[in-house]
């Protein structure tokens, strides 16, 4: 989890590459195979329907011989998913390791998009859906902690190295 600038891309690109992970990216799969209206709807910064995402990801799960050694990204974003994935480990179809949170500050996030130059990165913007993403993800963090979730703080202020380094050593993954 991380807002958009905060290095999702970039760490699951390094983290699957290193460790064979499967990855989902239900922004990624949106922008490939969404219906124009939810590409509509993604251009104005809407979440999406649960229930759609939902399906996606039970597709993409149905999809795979093992559905371990997974890595989501950009899911779950709102509590009903939170639980929809709780329940998936509740019925025993997957375990759930952990949550990565890649925790940037304003400024940084700041500094990377307006570099990266988008044309919905404005200052504006970025302020908003900083403002946005603290009152969404909080207390979607504060959920799965209750739930026994463990959640690895990142400091992803820093150099991209550094953060997959941090988030190797908190996971204790090995090759
Ligand atoms: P991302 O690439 O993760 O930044 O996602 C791009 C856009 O896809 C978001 O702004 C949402 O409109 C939509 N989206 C991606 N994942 C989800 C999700 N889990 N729930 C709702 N909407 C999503």
């Amino acid at each position: 989890m991380g807002i958009a600038g905060a290095g999702k891309g970039t760490q699951s690109k390094l983290l699957t590459e290193n460790f064979g992970f499967h990855y989902l990216s239900t922004g990624e799969l949106l922008r490939e195979y969404g219906t124009p209206e939810q590409h509509e709807r993604m251009l104005a910064g809407e979440i999406l329907d649960d229930q759609e995402i939902i399906t996606m990801v039970d597709e993409f799960l149905l999809s795979l011989d093992d559905p371990n050694n997974l890595l989501l990204d950009g899911f779950p974003r709102t509590i009903p998913q939170v639980e929809w994935l709780l329940g998936q480990v509740q019925k025993g179809r997957i375990s759930l390791d952990g949550v990565i949170h890649l925790a940037v500050s304003r400024e940084v996030v700041e500094k990377r998009l307006l570099l990266r130059g988008r044309n919905d990165d404005t200052s504006e913007a970025i302020s908003r859906r900083f403002d946005e993403y603290e009152a969404a993800t909080l207390p979607i963090l504060t959920y799965l902690k209750q739930h026994g979730v463990a959640i690895h703080d990142i400091n992803a202020d820093q150099e991209p190295a550094t953060v997959n380094q941090d988030i190797i050593d908190s996971l204790s993954l090995s090759k």
